[in-house]
Protein backbone atom coordinates (compact mmCIF):
# COMPACT_ATOMS: atom_id res chain seq x y z
CA UNK A 1 0.00 0.00 0.00
CA UNK A 2 3.01 2.19 1.50
CA UNK A 3 4.88 1.52 -2.10
CA UNK A 4 2.17 2.08 -4.26
CA UNK A 5 1.39 5.10 -3.05
CA UNK A 6 4.86 6.53 -3.06
CA UNK A 7 4.52 5.60 -7.06
CA UNK A 8 1.25 7.56 -7.46
CA UNK A 9 3.45 10.37 -6.01
CA UNK A 10 6.24 9.41 -7.96
CA UNK A 11 3.56 9.29 -10.91
CA UNK A 12 1.84 12.79 -10.24
CA UNK A 13 5.80 14.32 -9.59
CA UNK A 14 6.84 13.34 -13.02
CA UNK A 15 3.31 14.62 -14.60
CA UNK A 16 3.78 17.49 -13.38
CA UNK A 17 8.06 17.96 -14.46
CA UNK A 18 6.82 16.21 -18.19
CA UNK A 19 3.65 18.86 -18.73
CA UNK A 20 5.93 22.13 -16.85
CA UNK A 21 8.52 21.49 -18.87
CA UNK A 22 6.62 21.17 -22.00
CA UNK A 23 5.03 24.36 -21.27
CA UNK A 24 8.15 26.08 -20.28
CA UNK A 25 9.87 24.89 -23.31
CA UNK A 26 6.52 25.46 -26.30
CA UNK A 27 5.48 28.99 -24.24
CA UNK A 28 7.88 30.81 -22.00
CA UNK A 29 6.52 34.01 -21.64
CA UNK A 30 2.89 32.57 -20.74
CA UNK A 31 4.63 29.93 -18.15
CA UNK A 32 6.24 33.47 -16.37
CA UNK A 33 2.98 35.46 -16.16
CA UNK A 34 1.18 32.33 -15.19
CA UNK A 35 3.70 31.75 -12.39
CA UNK A 36 4.21 35.44 -11.41
CA UNK A 37 0.04 35.51 -11.23
CA UNK A 38 -0.38 33.09 -8.85
CA UNK A 39 2.21 34.06 -6.63
CA UNK A 40 0.62 37.77 -6.60
CA UNK A 41 -2.75 35.97 -6.03
CA UNK A 42 -1.58 34.41 -2.90
CA UNK A 43 0.56 37.12 -1.36
CA UNK A 44 -1.83 39.68 -2.22
CA UNK A 45 -4.73 37.72 -1.03
CA UNK A 46 -3.13 37.06 2.37
CA UNK A 47 -1.18 40.64 2.49
CA UNK A 48 -4.99 42.26 2.67
CA UNK A 49 -5.08 41.10 6.43
CA UNK A 50 -2.41 43.72 7.62
CA UNK A 51 -4.86 46.49 5.96
CA UNK A 52 -7.73 44.79 7.86
CA UNK A 53 -5.61 45.26 11.15
CA UNK A 54 -4.74 48.16 11.25
CA UNK A 55 -8.07 49.69 10.19
CA UNK A 56 -9.72 48.15 13.44
CA UNK A 57 -7.04 48.85 15.31
CA UNK A 58 -7.43 52.44 14.23
CA UNK A 59 -11.20 52.25 14.13
CA UNK A 60 -10.14 51.02 18.16
CA UNK A 61 -8.10 54.40 19.03
CA UNK A 62 -10.71 56.21 17.56
CA UNK A 63 -13.54 54.99 19.79
CA UNK A 64 -11.40 55.64 22.75
CA UNK A 65 -11.10 58.97 21.54
CA UNK A 66 -7.22 58.94 20.69
CA UNK A 67 -7.54 58.89 17.09
CA UNK A 68 -8.78 61.04 14.35
CA UNK A 69 -11.24 60.33 12.05
CA UNK A 70 -9.38 60.83 8.92
CA UNK A 71 -6.70 58.47 10.27
CA UNK A 72 -9.47 56.14 10.37
CA UNK A 73 -11.45 56.85 7.37
CA UNK A 74 -7.69 57.07 5.37
CA UNK A 75 -6.99 53.88 6.69
CA UNK A 76 -10.15 52.47 5.60
CA UNK A 77 -9.77 53.82 1.74
CA UNK A 78 -5.94 52.33 1.92
CA UNK A 79 -8.21 48.59 2.71
CA UNK A 80 -10.87 49.17 0.11
CA UNK A 81 -7.78 49.97 -2.54
CA UNK A 82 -5.81 46.98 -1.72
CA UNK A 83 -8.84 44.98 -1.92
CA UNK A 84 -9.63 46.18 -5.59
CA UNK A 85 -6.26 45.78 -6.94
CA UNK A 86 -6.29 42.09 -5.49
CA UNK A 87 -9.46 41.89 -7.28
CA UNK A 88 -8.51 42.86 -10.41
CA UNK A 89 -5.36 40.83 -9.67
CA UNK A 90 -7.18 37.49 -9.51
CA UNK A 91 -9.32 38.46 -12.28
CA UNK A 92 -6.27 38.53 -14.33
CA UNK A 93 -4.85 35.26 -12.96
CA UNK A 94 -7.93 33.47 -13.95
CA UNK A 95 -7.74 34.45 -17.22
CA UNK A 96 -4.26 33.82 -17.93
CA UNK A 97 -4.56 30.02 -16.14
CA UNK A 98 -7.82 29.31 -18.43
CA UNK A 99 -5.74 30.27 -21.64
CA UNK A 100 -2.45 29.37 -20.76
CA UNK A 101 -4.08 25.67 -19.83
CA UNK A 102 -6.31 25.62 -23.27
CA UNK A 103 -2.78 26.00 -24.99
CA UNK A 104 -0.99 23.15 -23.13
CA UNK A 105 -4.21 20.82 -23.75
CA UNK A 106 -3.14 22.08 -27.53
CA UNK A 107 0.69 20.89 -26.94
CA UNK A 108 -0.41 17.78 -25.50
CA UNK A 109 -2.99 16.56 -27.88
CA UNK A 110 -0.32 17.20 -30.16
CA UNK A 111 2.01 14.45 -28.76
CA UNK A 112 -1.24 12.26 -28.49
CA UNK A 113 -1.98 12.42 -32.01
CA UNK A 114 1.39 12.21 -32.93
CA UNK A 115 1.85 9.00 -30.78
CA UNK A 116 -1.51 7.86 -32.14
CA UNK A 117 0.19 7.87 -36.00
CA UNK A 118 3.23 5.85 -35.24
CA UNK A 119 1.13 2.74 -33.10
CA UNK A 120 1.31 -0.21 -35.04
CA UNK A 121 -1.59 -0.39 -37.34
CA UNK A 122 -2.20 -4.31 -35.84
CA UNK A 123 -2.68 -2.51 -32.54
CA UNK A 124 -5.93 -1.07 -33.74
CA UNK A 125 -7.42 -3.98 -34.24
CA UNK A 126 -7.26 -4.81 -30.60
CA UNK A 127 -10.94 -4.34 -28.85
CA UNK A 128 -8.48 -3.15 -25.56
CA UNK A 129 -6.50 -0.59 -27.84
CA UNK A 130 -9.70 1.22 -28.28
CA UNK A 131 -10.92 1.89 -24.82
CA UNK A 132 -6.87 3.40 -24.45
CA UNK A 133 -7.32 5.49 -26.61
CA UNK A 134 -10.42 6.29 -25.66
CA UNK A 135 -9.38 7.44 -22.00
CA UNK A 136 -6.16 8.40 -23.40
CA UNK A 137 -8.01 11.54 -24.66
CA UNK A 138 -10.48 12.04 -21.76
CA UNK A 139 -6.85 11.27 -19.74
CA UNK A 140 -5.66 14.58 -21.13
CA UNK A 141 -7.97 17.06 -19.73
CA UNK A 142 -7.43 15.49 -16.82
CA UNK A 143 -3.66 15.42 -17.08
CA UNK A 144 -3.54 19.38 -17.20
CA UNK A 145 -6.19 19.30 -14.80
CA UNK A 146 -4.31 17.83 -12.55
CA UNK A 147 -1.36 19.83 -13.03
CA UNK A 148 -2.99 23.59 -13.02
CA UNK A 149 -4.53 22.48 -9.75
CA UNK A 150 -1.64 20.94 -8.13
CA UNK A 151 0.62 24.50 -9.22
CA UNK A 152 -2.32 26.71 -8.29
CA UNK A 153 -1.80 24.89 -4.94
CA UNK A 154 2.09 24.56 -4.69
CA UNK A 155 2.63 28.47 -5.68
CA UNK A 156 -1.37 30.51 -5.30
CA UNK A 157 -1.92 28.59 -2.03
CA UNK A 158 1.04 27.64 -0.46
CA UNK A 159 2.21 31.56 -0.85
CA UNK A 160 -1.28 32.82 0.89
CA UNK A 161 -0.79 30.13 3.75
CA UNK A 162 2.47 30.85 4.21
CA UNK A 163 2.33 34.45 4.80
CA UNK A 164 -1.09 33.47 7.01
CA UNK A 165 1.02 31.08 9.01
CA UNK A 166 3.22 33.67 10.08
CA UNK A 167 0.92 35.95 10.25
CA UNK A 168 -1.35 33.52 13.01
CA UNK A 169 1.99 32.77 14.39
CA UNK A 170 3.15 35.56 15.43
CA UNK A 171 0.21 36.99 17.18
CA UNK A 172 -0.31 33.37 18.79
CA UNK A 173 2.07 29.90 17.36
CA UNK A 174 -1.44 28.04 19.77
CA UNK A 175 -4.02 29.71 16.95
CA UNK A 176 -1.83 28.07 14.50
CA UNK A 177 -1.66 24.68 15.74
CA UNK A 178 -5.69 24.70 16.19
CA UNK A 179 -6.15 25.89 12.97
CA UNK A 180 -3.59 23.15 11.09
CA UNK A 181 -4.89 20.18 13.45
CA UNK A 182 -8.85 20.50 12.08
CA UNK A 183 -7.56 20.02 8.89
CA UNK A 184 -5.98 16.46 9.54
CA UNK A 185 -8.83 14.11 8.53
CA UNK A 186 -9.53 15.85 5.06
CA UNK A 187 -5.79 14.78 4.14
CA UNK A 188 -6.94 11.20 4.91
CA UNK A 189 -9.79 11.27 3.28
CA UNK A 190 -8.33 12.41 0.68
CA UNK A 191 -6.25 10.26 0.10
CA UNK A 192 -9.15 7.46 0.42
CA UNK A 193 -10.68 9.34 -2.33
CA UNK A 194 -8.17 9.13 -4.82
CA UNK A 195 -7.90 4.98 -4.82
CA UNK A 196 -11.88 5.13 -4.89
CA UNK A 197 -11.59 7.19 -8.36
CA UNK A 198 -8.91 5.46 -9.87
CA UNK A 199 -10.56 2.33 -9.15
CA UNK A 200 -14.20 4.05 -11.28
CA UNK A 201 -12.28 5.54 -13.89
CA UNK A 202 -11.17 1.78 -15.05
CA UNK A 203 -14.04 0.05 -14.10
CA UNK A 204 -16.52 2.69 -15.99
CA UNK A 205 -14.54 3.19 -19.42
CA UNK A 206 -15.70 0.75 -21.36
CA UNK A 207 -19.45 1.11 -20.80
CA UNK A 208 -18.68 4.95 -21.70
CA UNK A 209 -17.31 3.61 -25.43
CA UNK A 210 -20.28 1.47 -25.84
CA UNK A 211 -22.88 3.49 -24.94
CA UNK A 212 -20.91 6.70 -26.95
CA UNK A 213 -21.44 4.27 -29.90
CA UNK A 214 -24.76 3.29 -29.78
CA UNK A 215 -25.83 7.09 -29.02
CA UNK A 216 -23.21 7.44 -32.62
CA UNK A 217 -25.53 4.86 -34.37
CA UNK A 218 -28.81 6.50 -33.12
CA UNK A 219 -28.01 10.25 -34.50
CA UNK A 220 -25.18 10.69 -36.80
CA UNK A 221 -25.87 10.86 -40.44
CA UNK A 222 -23.35 7.53 -41.32
CA UNK A 223 -26.01 5.66 -39.49
CA UNK A 224 -28.87 7.34 -40.26
CA UNK A 225 -30.61 5.48 -42.70
CA UNK A 226 -29.62 2.13 -42.20
CA UNK A 227 -30.90 2.64 -38.78
CA UNK A 228 -34.61 3.90 -39.77
CA UNK A 229 -34.57 1.80 -42.36
CA UNK A 230 -34.20 -1.41 -39.73
CA UNK A 231 -36.64 0.24 -37.66
CA UNK A 232 -33.51 -0.25 -35.12
CA UNK A 233 -33.72 2.79 -33.17
CA UNK A 234 -35.65 0.76 -30.17
CA UNK A 235 -33.12 -1.93 -30.45
CA UNK A 236 -30.19 0.28 -30.07
CA UNK A 237 -31.71 2.77 -27.42
CA UNK A 238 -31.90 -0.24 -25.48
CA UNK A 239 -28.58 -0.81 -25.80
CA UNK A 240 -27.73 3.01 -25.04
CA UNK A 241 -29.60 2.85 -21.80
CA UNK A 242 -28.31 -0.38 -20.40
CA UNK A 243 -24.51 0.87 -20.77
CA UNK A 244 -25.28 4.49 -20.11
CA UNK A 245 -27.53 3.06 -16.81
CA UNK A 246 -24.25 0.55 -15.85
CA UNK A 247 -21.91 3.59 -16.09
CA UNK A 248 -24.31 5.95 -13.79
CA UNK A 249 -24.51 3.22 -11.54
CA UNK A 250 -20.82 2.76 -11.19
CA UNK A 251 -20.31 6.18 -11.19
CA UNK A 252 -22.58 6.86 -8.42
CA UNK A 253 -21.64 4.45 -6.50
CA UNK A 254 -18.40 5.73 -6.02
CA UNK A 255 -19.84 9.64 -6.28
CA UNK A 256 -22.29 8.53 -3.22
CA UNK A 257 -19.19 7.07 -0.48
CA UNK A 258 -16.92 9.90 -1.56
CA UNK A 259 -19.87 12.67 -0.40
CA UNK A 260 -21.04 10.53 2.70
CA UNK A 261 -17.27 11.27 3.40
CA UNK A 262 -16.87 14.32 2.86
CA UNK A 263 -20.10 14.97 4.66
CA UNK A 264 -18.10 13.46 7.86
CA UNK A 265 -14.91 15.49 7.58
CA UNK A 266 -16.87 18.92 7.05
CA UNK A 267 -18.03 18.15 10.47
CA UNK A 268 -14.09 17.66 11.72
CA UNK A 269 -13.61 20.84 9.95
CA UNK A 270 -16.69 22.99 11.74
CA UNK A 271 -15.38 21.78 15.48
CA UNK A 272 -11.98 23.25 14.26
CA UNK A 273 -13.56 26.47 13.58
CA UNK A 274 -15.57 26.80 16.28
CA UNK A 275 -12.51 25.73 18.29
CA UNK A 276 -10.17 28.62 16.71
CA UNK A 277 -13.34 31.36 17.41
CA UNK A 278 -13.06 30.36 21.34
CA UNK A 279 -9.58 30.48 21.28
CA UNK A 280 -9.85 34.35 19.89
CA UNK A 281 -12.08 35.19 22.30
CA UNK A 282 -10.19 33.45 25.18
CA UNK A 283 -6.87 35.35 24.35
CA UNK A 284 -8.71 38.77 23.82
CA UNK A 285 -10.43 38.61 26.84
CA UNK A 286 -6.77 38.06 28.33
CA UNK A 287 -5.94 40.81 26.84
CA UNK A 288 -3.11 38.67 25.32
CA UNK A 289 -4.12 40.38 21.31
CA UNK A 290 -5.13 43.53 20.55
CA UNK A 291 -8.70 44.90 19.00
CA UNK A 292 -7.61 45.27 15.42
CA UNK A 293 -5.70 41.71 15.63
CA UNK A 294 -8.47 40.27 16.93
CA UNK A 295 -10.99 41.25 14.20
CA UNK A 296 -8.37 40.86 11.55
CA UNK A 297 -7.86 37.24 12.37
CA UNK A 298 -11.65 36.91 13.24
CA UNK A 299 -12.63 38.32 9.63
CA UNK A 300 -9.76 35.98 7.64
CA UNK A 301 -11.16 32.91 9.63
CA UNK A 302 -13.93 32.24 6.68
CA UNK A 303 -11.69 33.20 4.55
CA UNK A 304 -9.07 31.32 5.13
CA UNK A 305 -11.30 28.14 6.06
CA UNK A 306 -12.88 28.38 2.82
CA UNK A 307 -9.58 28.27 0.90
CA UNK A 308 -8.23 25.19 2.44
CA UNK A 309 -11.67 23.56 2.38
CA UNK A 310 -10.83 24.71 -1.27
CA UNK A 311 -7.86 22.94 -1.03
CA UNK A 312 -8.42 19.54 0.39
CA UNK A 313 -12.00 18.91 -0.40
CA UNK A 314 -12.26 21.10 -4.55
CA UNK A 315 -8.35 21.02 -5.30
CA UNK A 316 -6.73 17.75 -4.21
CA UNK A 317 -9.82 16.20 -4.63
CA UNK A 318 -10.12 17.49 -8.29
CA UNK A 319 -6.14 16.10 -8.88
CA UNK A 320 -6.91 12.76 -7.09
CA UNK A 321 -10.22 12.01 -8.97
CA UNK A 322 -8.39 13.15 -12.34
CA UNK A 323 -5.05 11.30 -11.91
CA UNK A 324 -6.01 8.15 -12.07
CA UNK A 325 -7.68 9.38 -15.48
CA UNK A 326 -4.67 11.03 -16.16
CA UNK A 327 -2.56 8.17 -15.72
CA UNK A 328 -4.09 6.79 -18.94
CA UNK A 329 -2.83 9.34 -21.00
CA UNK A 330 0.69 8.76 -20.17
CA UNK A 331 0.20 4.99 -20.30
CA UNK A 332 -0.72 5.53 -23.71
CA UNK A 333 2.63 7.66 -24.65
CA UNK A 334 4.42 4.85 -23.83
CA UNK A 335 2.57 1.98 -25.87
CA UNK A 336 5.00 0.09 -27.48
CA UNK A 337 5.77 1.33 -30.93
CA UNK A 338 7.44 -0.95 -34.03
CA UNK A 339 10.63 -1.89 -33.57
CA UNK A 340 12.14 -1.51 -36.89
CA UNK A 341 14.71 1.32 -37.24
CA UNK A 342 16.21 0.73 -40.47
CA UNK A 343 16.24 3.66 -42.95
CA UNK A 344 17.93 3.29 -45.99
CA UNK A 345 15.03 3.74 -49.07
CA UNK A 346 13.80 0.29 -50.93
CA UNK A 347 14.56 -0.31 -54.06
CA UNK A 348 11.71 -2.64 -54.12
CA UNK A 349 13.50 -5.15 -56.53
CA UNK A 350 11.82 -8.18 -55.03
CA UNK A 351 9.31 -8.95 -53.07
CA UNK A 352 9.01 -12.50 -51.28
CA UNK A 353 6.52 -14.34 -48.84
CA UNK A 354 8.16 -17.12 -47.13
CA UNK A 355 5.68 -19.47 -44.83
CA UNK A 356 3.67 -16.44 -43.70
CA UNK A 357 0.85 -17.08 -41.15
CA UNK A 358 -0.69 -14.49 -39.23
CA UNK A 359 -3.62 -14.43 -36.88
CA UNK A 360 -5.31 -11.07 -35.56
CA UNK A 361 -5.33 -10.53 -32.46
CA UNK A 362 -7.90 -11.89 -29.74
CA UNK A 363 -8.18 -14.64 -32.58
CA UNK A 364 -6.96 -18.49 -32.06
CA UNK A 365 -7.39 -18.97 -35.63
CA UNK A 366 -4.91 -17.71 -38.36
CA UNK A 367 -6.59 -15.41 -41.20
CA UNK A 368 -3.15 -16.28 -43.58
CA UNK A 369 -1.89 -19.97 -43.29
CA UNK A 370 2.08 -21.05 -44.73
CA UNK A 371 1.53 -18.15 -47.59
CA UNK A 372 4.56 -18.37 -49.75
CA UNK A 373 5.58 -16.32 -53.09
CA UNK A 374 8.53 -14.45 -54.63
CA UNK A 375 7.22 -11.19 -57.01
CA UNK A 376 9.45 -9.08 -58.92
CA UNK A 377 9.30 -5.44 -59.73
CA UNK A 378 7.04 -4.52 -62.68
CA UNK A 379 4.97 -7.45 -62.13
CA UNK A 380 0.65 -7.17 -61.83
CA UNK A 381 -1.13 -10.02 -59.60
CA UNK A 382 -4.20 -10.35 -59.35
CA UNK A 383 -5.59 -12.38 -55.81
CA UNK A 384 -9.08 -14.45 -56.17
CA UNK A 385 -10.94 -15.72 -54.15
CA UNK A 386 -14.68 -16.10 -52.17
CA UNK A 387 -15.19 -13.61 -49.01
CA UNK A 388 -13.45 -13.95 -46.53
CA UNK A 389 -10.69 -16.22 -47.36
CA UNK A 390 -7.95 -13.86 -46.24
CA UNK A 391 -7.18 -11.61 -49.98
CA UNK A 392 -7.83 -7.78 -47.54
CA UNK A 393 -5.27 -9.53 -44.96
CA UNK A 394 -2.83 -10.29 -47.42
CA UNK A 395 -2.66 -7.29 -48.98
CA UNK A 396 -2.01 -5.40 -45.46
CA UNK A 397 1.22 -7.86 -44.72
CA UNK A 398 2.52 -7.02 -48.25
CA UNK A 399 2.23 -3.53 -47.72
CA UNK A 400 4.05 -3.70 -44.12
CA UNK A 401 0.99 -2.43 -42.21
CA UNK A 402 0.66 -5.61 -40.33
CA UNK A 403 3.49 -8.13 -39.64
CA UNK A 404 3.84 -12.14 -39.98
CA UNK A 405 2.68 -13.84 -36.29
CA UNK A 406 4.86 -16.46 -38.26
CA UNK A 407 7.34 -16.34 -41.16
CA UNK A 408 9.20 -13.87 -42.99
CA UNK A 409 8.65 -10.68 -45.57
CA UNK A 410 11.37 -10.28 -47.40
CA UNK A 411 12.27 -7.07 -49.09
CA UNK A 412 15.06 -7.45 -51.68
CA UNK A 413 16.13 -9.91 -49.50
CA UNK A 414 15.88 -8.18 -45.87
CA UNK A 415 13.57 -8.89 -43.31
CA UNK A 416 10.40 -6.00 -43.23
CA UNK A 417 10.32 -6.44 -39.35
CA UNK A 418 14.01 -4.40 -39.35
CA UNK A 419 12.45 -1.54 -41.45
CA UNK A 420 11.23 1.70 -39.72
CA UNK A 421 7.55 1.93 -40.68
CA UNK A 422 8.37 5.45 -42.85
CA UNK A 423 10.52 3.81 -44.63
CA UNK A 424 8.45 0.69 -45.32
CA UNK A 425 5.21 3.15 -46.19
CA UNK A 426 7.44 4.70 -48.66
CA UNK A 427 6.66 4.05 -52.43
CA UNK A 428 3.61 2.05 -51.63
CA UNK A 429 0.02 3.55 -52.46
CA UNK A 430 -2.97 1.81 -51.99
CA UNK A 431 -7.11 2.08 -52.83
CA UNK A 432 -8.10 0.39 -49.61
CA UNK A 433 -11.55 -2.02 -49.57
CA UNK A 434 -12.85 0.08 -46.63
CA UNK A 435 -11.78 3.29 -48.65
CA UNK A 436 -12.05 7.24 -46.71
CA UNK A 437 -15.10 9.58 -47.35
CA UNK A 438 -13.01 12.84 -46.63
CA UNK A 439 -15.13 15.69 -45.64
CA UNK A 440 -12.76 18.17 -47.63
CA UNK A 441 -12.71 19.26 -51.35
CA UNK A 442 -11.95 17.41 -54.14
CA UNK A 443 -8.50 18.28 -54.73
CA UNK A 444 -7.35 17.66 -51.07
CA UNK A 445 -9.42 14.51 -51.28
CA UNK A 446 -6.96 13.09 -53.84
CA UNK A 447 -3.68 15.49 -52.66
CA UNK A 448 -4.08 14.12 -48.91
CA UNK A 449 -2.13 10.56 -50.43
CA UNK A 450 0.90 12.41 -51.29
CA UNK A 451 2.01 16.07 -49.71
CA UNK A 452 5.31 16.52 -51.20
CA UNK A 453 3.42 16.59 -54.94
CA UNK A 454 2.14 19.50 -55.98
CA UNK A 455 1.17 18.01 -59.11
CA UNK A 456 -2.02 18.60 -61.13
CA UNK A 457 -4.71 16.09 -60.01
CA UNK A 458 -6.88 16.68 -63.37
CA UNK A 459 -4.84 14.00 -65.18
CA UNK A 460 -4.87 11.87 -62.09
CA UNK A 461 -9.23 12.16 -62.00
CA UNK A 462 -9.40 11.52 -65.26
CA UNK A 463 -7.12 8.00 -65.28
CA UNK A 464 -9.45 7.09 -62.27
CA UNK A 465 -12.49 8.10 -64.44
CA UNK A 466 -13.69 10.80 -62.61
CA UNK A 467 -15.41 13.20 -64.56
CA UNK A 468 -15.87 16.74 -62.86
CA UNK A 469 -19.17 17.35 -64.77
CA UNK A 470 -20.64 21.20 -64.87
CA UNK A 471 -23.26 21.87 -62.65
CA UNK A 472 -22.42 19.57 -60.19
CA UNK A 473 -18.82 20.71 -58.76
CA UNK A 474 -19.12 24.75 -59.16
CA UNK A 475 -15.74 25.08 -58.04
CA UNK A 476 -14.10 22.34 -59.88
CA UNK A 477 -11.46 20.93 -58.06
CA UNK A 478 -12.12 23.16 -55.10
CA UNK A 479 -15.85 21.75 -54.67
CA UNK A 480 -16.20 21.07 -51.12
CA UNK A 481 -17.58 17.49 -50.19
CA UNK A 482 -19.60 15.97 -47.60
CA UNK A 483 -22.74 17.55 -46.31
CA UNK A 484 -20.63 17.90 -43.15
CA UNK A 485 -19.19 21.17 -43.64
CA UNK A 486 -21.77 22.39 -46.32
CA UNK A 487 -20.09 20.22 -49.26
CA UNK A 488 -22.15 18.35 -52.15
CA UNK A 489 -22.59 14.06 -51.44
CA UNK A 490 -21.55 11.91 -53.97
CA UNK A 491 -22.56 8.43 -54.78
CA UNK A 492 -20.83 5.34 -53.83
CA UNK A 493 -19.18 4.56 -57.23
CA UNK A 494 -17.72 8.31 -57.23
CA UNK A 495 -16.28 8.49 -54.08
CA UNK A 496 -14.36 5.43 -55.06
CA UNK A 497 -13.27 6.54 -58.33
CA UNK A 498 -12.02 9.48 -56.09
CA UNK A 499 -10.10 6.79 -53.82
CA UNK A 500 -8.62 5.29 -56.99
CA UNK A 501 -7.72 8.50 -58.09
CA UNK A 502 -5.86 9.37 -54.51
CA UNK A 503 -4.08 5.73 -55.06
CA UNK A 504 -2.73 6.74 -58.12
CA UNK A 505 -1.75 9.97 -57.16
CA UNK A 506 0.53 9.03 -54.62
CA UNK A 507 3.76 8.58 -55.88
CA UNK A 508 4.93 4.65 -55.67
CA UNK A 509 7.21 2.21 -56.93
CA UNK A 510 3.72 -0.74 -55.44
CA UNK A 511 0.46 -0.43 -55.31
CA UNK A 512 -2.52 -2.47 -53.72
CA UNK A 513 -5.90 -2.54 -55.04
CA UNK A 514 -7.88 -4.22 -52.70
CA UNK A 515 -11.70 -4.19 -54.80
CA UNK A 516 -11.55 -0.87 -56.05
CA UNK A 517 -14.36 -1.48 -58.00
CA UNK A 518 -17.07 -2.88 -56.33
CA UNK A 519 -19.16 -0.16 -56.23
CA UNK A 520 -18.47 0.83 -59.89
CA UNK A 521 -20.75 -1.28 -62.23
CA UNK A 522 -18.77 -4.08 -64.66
CA UNK A 523 -18.56 -2.05 -67.83
CA UNK A 524 -16.77 0.40 -66.32
CA UNK A 525 -14.53 -1.36 -64.40
CA UNK A 526 -13.27 -2.47 -67.42
CA UNK A 527 -12.29 0.53 -68.66
CA UNK A 528 -10.82 1.76 -65.03
CA UNK A 529 -8.66 -1.23 -65.31
CA UNK A 530 -7.52 -0.99 -68.24
CA UNK A 531 -6.57 2.79 -68.00
CA UNK A 532 -4.39 1.14 -64.65
CA UNK A 533 -2.82 -1.59 -66.32
CA UNK A 534 -1.09 1.38 -68.79
CA UNK A 535 -0.14 3.09 -65.29
CA UNK A 536 1.53 0.50 -63.95
CA UNK A 537 3.61 -1.09 -66.64
CA UNK A 538 6.99 -0.75 -65.00
CA UNK A 539 5.48 -0.97 -61.09
CA UNK A 540 4.57 -3.81 -59.01
CA UNK A 541 0.96 -4.03 -58.46
CA UNK A 542 -1.67 -6.30 -56.74
CA UNK A 543 -5.26 -6.10 -57.45
CA UNK A 544 -7.71 -7.62 -54.98
CA UNK A 545 -10.92 -8.47 -56.94
CA UNK A 546 -13.73 -11.05 -56.61
CA UNK A 547 -14.61 -10.50 -60.37
CA UNK A 548 -12.69 -12.99 -62.49
CA UNK A 549 -12.94 -11.03 -65.10
CA UNK A 550 -11.03 -8.19 -64.29
CA UNK A 551 -8.20 -10.81 -63.20
CA UNK A 552 -7.29 -11.54 -66.62
CA UNK A 553 -5.01 -8.31 -66.90
CA UNK A 554 -2.31 -9.88 -64.52
CA UNK A 555 0.56 -11.30 -65.17
CA UNK A 556 -0.20 -14.08 -62.64
CA UNK A 557 -3.08 -15.17 -59.96
CA UNK A 558 -2.82 -16.28 -57.18
CA UNK A 559 -5.83 -18.08 -55.42
CA UNK A 560 -7.36 -17.92 -51.91
CA UNK A 561 -8.87 -20.19 -49.90
CA UNK A 562 -9.31 -20.48 -46.14
CA UNK A 563 -6.32 -17.97 -45.89
CA UNK A 564 -4.32 -20.42 -47.75
CA UNK A 565 -3.09 -19.66 -51.73
CA UNK A 566 -4.25 -23.11 -53.39
CA UNK A 567 -3.58 -22.03 -57.09
CA UNK A 568 -1.06 -19.61 -58.89
CA UNK A 569 -0.70 -18.54 -62.43
CA UNK A 570 -1.77 -16.91 -65.75
CA UNK A 571 -5.53 -17.15 -66.16
CA UNK A 572 -4.96 -19.95 -68.68
CA UNK A 573 -3.07 -21.75 -66.82
CA UNK A 574 -5.73 -22.13 -63.89
CA UNK A 575 -8.47 -22.20 -66.62
CA UNK A 576 -6.45 -25.51 -68.50
CA UNK A 577 -5.99 -26.75 -64.82
CA UNK A 578 -9.72 -27.13 -63.82
CA UNK A 579 -9.55 -26.62 -60.31
CA UNK A 580 -10.78 -23.85 -57.83
CA UNK A 581 -10.28 -20.63 -60.38
CA UNK A 582 -12.10 -22.59 -63.35
CA UNK A 583 -14.75 -23.69 -60.71
CA UNK A 584 -14.98 -20.00 -59.44
CA UNK A 585 -14.57 -18.83 -63.25
CA UNK A 586 -17.44 -20.74 -64.35
CA UNK A 587 -19.92 -19.33 -61.18
CA UNK A 588 -19.61 -15.84 -62.73
CA UNK A 589 -18.65 -16.04 -66.50
CA UNK A 590 -22.69 -16.32 -66.81
CA UNK A 591 -22.43 -12.43 -65.92
CA UNK A 592 -19.65 -11.76 -68.38
CA UNK A 593 -21.46 -13.23 -71.75
P1 LIG B 1 -11.30 -11.15 -47.75
O1 LIG B 1 -10.64 -9.84 -47.99
O2 LIG B 1 -10.80 -12.24 -48.63
O3 LIG B 1 -12.78 -11.07 -47.79
P2 LIG B 1 -10.25 -10.86 -45.06
O4 LIG B 1 -8.80 -10.77 -45.25
O5 LIG B 1 -10.99 -9.59 -44.83
O6 LIG B 1 -10.91 -11.65 -46.28
O7 LIG B 1 -10.55 -11.83 -43.84
C1 LIG B 1 -9.88 -13.04 -43.66
C2 LIG B 1 -10.26 -13.64 -42.32
O8 LIG B 1 -9.80 -12.82 -41.27
C3 LIG B 1 -11.75 -13.78 -42.13
O9 LIG B 1 -11.98 -14.98 -41.45
C4 LIG B 1 -12.11 -12.61 -41.27
O10 LIG B 1 -13.20 -12.93 -40.46
C5 LIG B 1 -10.85 -12.42 -40.46
N1 LIG B 1 -10.67 -10.99 -40.13
C6 LIG B 1 -10.62 -9.96 -41.00
N2 LIG B 1 -10.42 -8.80 -40.36
C7 LIG B 1 -10.34 -9.10 -39.06
C8 LIG B 1 -10.13 -8.34 -37.86
N3 LIG B 1 -9.96 -7.01 -37.91
N4 LIG B 1 -10.11 -8.99 -36.69
C9 LIG B 1 -10.28 -10.33 -36.63
N5 LIG B 1 -10.48 -11.10 -37.69
C10 LIG B 1 -10.51 -10.51 -38.89
MG1 LIG C 1 -11.43 -8.03 -48.45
Amino acid sequence: MEKKATKKLYGLIQMICHITGLALKKSPGMFLLFFLFLISAGVCTAGNVFFKQSFFNKVELLLQGKGTIGLALGSGIAMALFLIGVLVIRALNDLIQENFSMVVKGHLGKSLNEKAARIDPIVYENNQFLDHINKAYVGLEAAVSVVFSTLEIGIQEIAYFLFMGCYFFSIKPALLIMFGLSFLPTIIGSIIRRHMYAKMENLSAPYRRKYEYFEKCICTREYAKETRLWKAEGYLKKLYQDNLGTYTKLRWKTTKHSELMELALRFFLLSGYVGTIIMLFYYLFQGEISIGAFAAVFSSLDQMFDRMEGVFNYQIGNITSNFGAAQNYYAFLNLKEREGKQKERLKRERLELKEVSFAYPNSTKNALENVNFTIDKGETVAIVGVNGSGKSTLTRLLMGLYLPTKGKILIDGKDIKEMAPETLYQGISAVFQKYQCYKMTVAENVQLSDAQKTEDIKEVLEKADFPLENGKFIDGTETMLGKDFGGIDLSGGQWQRLAIARGLYRAHDMIVLDEPTAAIDPLEEANIYYKFAEISKDKTAFIVTHRLGSAKIADRIIVMDAGRIVEMGTHNELMDKNGKYYELYQAQAKWYR
